[in-house]
């Protein structure tokens, strides 16, 4: 069991796009199970991305799992959504921004998905819900974005100094 660092903003590798998955080795076998220690090993996590932890390379993986036993894995390699519907404007919190911001994220309702699991089978679905909107900002990671990337220039402002007095305070 390996737990491995969360990137924390603003550090510039959360702004990296992270390259496919193209063998299903034991070494992405391991990386995934890494993942999932690192994420159970975490309070009110719903869900990683890959690039958002420290490994060398950031690659298209995401690890989900958001029931209370959690006992309800789900990991996606190399997802994409491929089609979409409605919106929704809810809350969205990051493993990756500290301070516990949250702010109101548009995104698609139903969202319809490919992906690899993690045996490099293909898989197709369709969701709606706090699973569509979670798929939605760990496929943000993948691509370099953070939920405060979608919200307003002010928003964005007021947030950042939030951080910064944050980081000033843990140096005293
Ligand atoms: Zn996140």
């Amino acid at each position: 069991m390996s737990i491995i660092e969360i990137i924390q903003y603003p550090d510039p590798r959360l702004k990296l796009t992270a390259t496919p998955v193209d063998s299903f080795d034991d070494d992405t076998k391991k990386m995934i199970d890494d993942m999932f220690d690192t994420h159970y090993d975490q309070k009110n996590c719903a869900a990683l991305a890959h690039s958002q932890m420290a490994f060398n390379t950031p690659k298209r993986i995401t690890v989900i799992d958001f029931s209370e036993e959690k006992n309800d894995p789900l990991c996606l390699v190399n997802p994409e959504i491929i089609s979409k519907e409605g919106d929704t404007y809810t809350d969205e919190g990051c493993m990756s921004v500290p301070g516990g911001i949250i702010e109101k994220v548009h995104r698609a309702e139903i969202i319809t998905v490919r992906a690899l699991d993690k045996m490099g089978k293909p898989m197709e679905f369709k969701v709606d819900g706090f699973l569509a909107k979670c798929i939605q900002h760990e496929l943000d990671h993948l691509n370099g974005v953070l939920f405060i990337d979608h919200i307003s220039e002010l928003k964005r402002q007021k947030a950042d100094k939030r951080l910064n007095k944050l980081k000033r305070q843990e140096r005293l």
